[in-house]
């Protein structure tokens, strides 16, 4: 089958009330509650005054805005991008009027949007956008939502003006504080022997590698594990969200997709995990990512809809929006750096991506990605040990109970063979034990989608 005819990329400049309509559309999101107070740039005289300082930024194809300046916020060293008046206070009050000295609806927009990523052209080795590239890097925050930073500092600015208090958005029935979305791809399910035997028959210990092939033939794969994966987060009062990845076939370069197929008995486990709360949701494979018709193709012959998560964090930024718009998924829970965890958008809020092509808000949610296990201990990536792992993640979640956020956490089904003790079962416990003293709702990727837009 051809590929789709996509669009390509050309730049089109973003105008100044669209880049204030964008942001103030999610930080309405944020601060549900709050009251009609003009935000805007000087030419409109608004109650809520912001320095008008990106320049040309948004009629050109630069990656990246000049170095930002850091202020401190809420005791926090925060840098803000288009700024360039550290001289001056952050917010200069008047009666009805407030003054904000940097420009931080240009700054919140070029993060939220992913105008780095749309318009850098660097990619690593399975075309993602890679952290090395980004400007988290660069300034060395990537831990931190500095979106929901600036929101902080536009409340404090819109409640001078409006004389009432806004609260952040609260989470489930309990009205907590931050909520935990707990997912799990699910890449393999029978290959939990292979190492092993692997090393036995490399070792020359065939007697050894008999028995492994034997077990395999006879027992279930460690990996195998889905029930009970569903039950170690239903421990916490959690429900798991599977991404499921319907294709079995290598991809072109023969990276592999799953390792499995999707058979009845597989179907028939999947619908009694859905009856105890769990979402069943969809892995795309391996160049789906910019292709909307075999990710269409692979969707909906199989049931998996609403939810959707890439294989190998695929995203092609000047291409993925569309496919995913396309497909009519409601969110997507893919953008997160694989390299680091944090926020790779620099919000720990859903969001809605920036279609640069349209010039809008995309029509999916975008549940960012915090937290992957494999991030965690990788020679790639970080090189945690097991004891550093949580305390490494505190201050992370501690972000997002501030904020109101969304901690979003990929533990592969894989990772709970008792056999892993790097990033596996024992390292996922410790992780939701502190989610749930830290008060965390407990949501799947459809309820937080449900709490953002009902319907
Ligand atoms: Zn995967």
């Amino acid at each position: 089958m051809p590929a789709p005819i996509l669009p390509s990329p050309a730049p089109v400049p973003v105008s100044a009330e669209t880049r204030l309509a964008y942001v103030l559309q999610h930080f309405t999101l944020a601060y549900p509650g709050a009251q009609a107070v003009a935000v805007g740039y000087p030419a409109t005289r608004p109650e809520v005054e912001i320095a008008d300082l990106s320049g040309d930024f948004f009629n050109e194809i630069n990656p990246y805005p000049p170095a930002p300046c850091w202020r401190e916020w809420q005791g926090q060293q925060v840098p803000f991008f288009f700024d360039n008046s550290v001289e001056n206070p952050l917010l200069i009050f008047e009666k009805h009027k407030v003054f904000i000295s940097a420009d931080i609806i240009s700054a919140a927009f070029y993060l939220l949007s992913g105008w780095q990523e749309y318009f850098s052209s660097e990619r690593d080795q399975y075309q993602r956008f890679p952290y090395a590239a980004s400007v988290q890097r660069s300034y060395n925050f990537v831990m931190l939502p500095v979106v929901n930073y600036y929101f902080s500092v536009l409340k404090t600015a819109i409640e001078h003006v409006g004389g009432q208090a806004l609260a952040l958005r609260r989470w489930g029935s309990q009205q907590a504080e931050f909520a935990a979305f707990i997912s799990h791809d699910v890449d393999r399910l029978h290959s939990a022997w292979k190492a092993p035997a692997k090393t036995a028959l490399q070792q020359g210990r065939f007697w050894l590698f008999g028995q492994r092939l034997w077990r395999h033939l006879t027992q279930p794969d460690a990996w195998d594990n889905l029930e009970a994966v569903a039950a170690a987060t239903a421990k916490y009062g959690a429900k798991s969200t599977f991404f499921i990845l319907p294709s079995a076939e290598k991809a072109l370069n023969g990276t592999p997709n799953a390792d499995y197929p999707l058979t009845t008995a597989l179907w028939q486990r999947f619908h009694a995990l859905r009856q105890q709360g769990c979402q069943i949701a969809m892995h795309g494979s391996l160049g789906t990512a910019t292709n909307a018709l075999k990710l269409r193709d692979e969707s909906e012959a199989n049931y998996l809809v609403g939810g959707l998560r890439f294989h190998y964090l695929s995203w092609a930024p000047r291409y993925t929006i569309f496919v995913v718009e396309e497909t009519g998924f409601r969110y997507d829970s893919t953008l997160g750096f694989a390299e680091h965890v944090g926020f790779r958008n620099s919000y720990c809020q859903p969001f809605y991506p920036f279609n640069f092509f349209a010039g809008r808000a995309a029509t999916f949610l975008e549940i960012p990605l915090v937290v992957m296990d494999t991030t965690l201990h990788h020679p790639a990536y970080l090189q945690l040990v097991p004891e550093e792992i949580l305390p490494f993640l505190q201050p992370v979640f501690a972000e997002i109970r501030k904020f109101g956020g969304v901690a979003t956490v990929l533990w592969h089904n894989e990772n709970f063979d008792p056999n892993n003790t790097q990033n596996g079962p024992q390292q996922f416990h410790e992780i939701m034990g502190y989610l749930q003293q830290q008060g965390a709702a407990f949501l799947t990727g459809h309820e937080i989608a449900e709490e953002i837009t009902p319907g």
